[in-house]
């Protein structure tokens, strides 16, 4: 799964089997690209049957248990059961869960260790708040989001990474140019020096993509592809966004 650049859509809570089904089904009449790899991150109960739809477009889980064996964890999907079904991604660290359900950087680290051991490719997100920002703090809470791949250091898989500042995702205000310029480089030299120059890096860019402004954003240096909210949810904004990254 080492393409050259990935086109990732977030369904997050959304969507209903028939609904699903027809936007999947229209998606897999897309011709699949050498470089390119087109996936969706569902929520977890749709996953099987997404997966009957949307070859040769990959299924993803939005999220992934803390807790890797099975046990007395009501409500929790563990990350061998997203592999059972044949989920081949998972979102780590989306900020809605950092937001929404505290999730911390040690939690994070147990998450992605997880979908690693369990041969699900994890898709970390990274991101600082608009305060963050202000405050001249982005790299620097970024650079600390990213530590937790350290733990990848002993894996030769790709290391697939989100930007997404928090304040661009659902808001219809992108990330500037020279912001995604500048922090991409960043990212990516911060993931090189953790990972000893050792991996193959995939970053894509998050927070408003849609289809009148990705082919600028996939045209920065180190955008490697983008992770999509409510441009994936509608079939023509979402396929325009693919047929750019071609
Ligand atoms: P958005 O969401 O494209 O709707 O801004 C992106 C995301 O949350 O992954």
């Amino acid at each position: 799964m080492t393409k050259q650049k990935w086109v990732l859509g977030n369904w997050k809570m959304n969507g209903r089997l028939a609904a699903n089904q027809a936007l999947l089904s229209q998606l897999s009449q897309i011709q699949e690209h050498e470089h390119v790899a087109v996936g969706v991150a569902v929520p977890s109960v749709y996953i099987s049957s997404a997966l009957q739809a949307a070859a040769p477009t990959l299924v993803g889980a939005e999220d992934v248990s803390l807790y890797a064996n099975d046990g007395a964890y009501t409500g929790e999907v563990s990350a061998a059961m997203l592999a059972d079904v044949g989920a081949q991604f998972v979102l780590i660290g989306h900020s809605e869960r950092r937001q929404y359900f505290a999730e911390d950087e040690a939690v994070l680290a147990q998450k992605y260790a997880n979908a690693v051991a369990a041969g699900v490719l994890p898709v970390l997100c990274v991101g600082e708040t608009l305060a963050e920002r202000e405050a001249g703090q982005a790299e620097a809470v970024v650079a600390k989001q990213l530590n937790l791949l350290q733990a990848a250091t002993l894996l030769k898989q790709t290391v697939l990474v989100a930007y997404e500042p928090v304040w661009a995702i659902g808001t219809g205000v992108v990330a500037s140019i020279e912001q995604i310029a500048q922090m991409h480089a960043f990212i990516q030299q911060h993931v090189l020096s953790l990972l000893n120059n050792d991996a193959s890096i995939r970053l894509l860019y998050g927070g408003s993509v849609n289809a009148d402004n990705c082919a600028a954003i996939f045209a920065v240096e180190h955008v490697d592809g983008a992770l999509v909210g409510g441009a994936s949810l509608k079939y023509d904004s979402f396929a325009q966004i693919i047929t750019a990254a071609t």
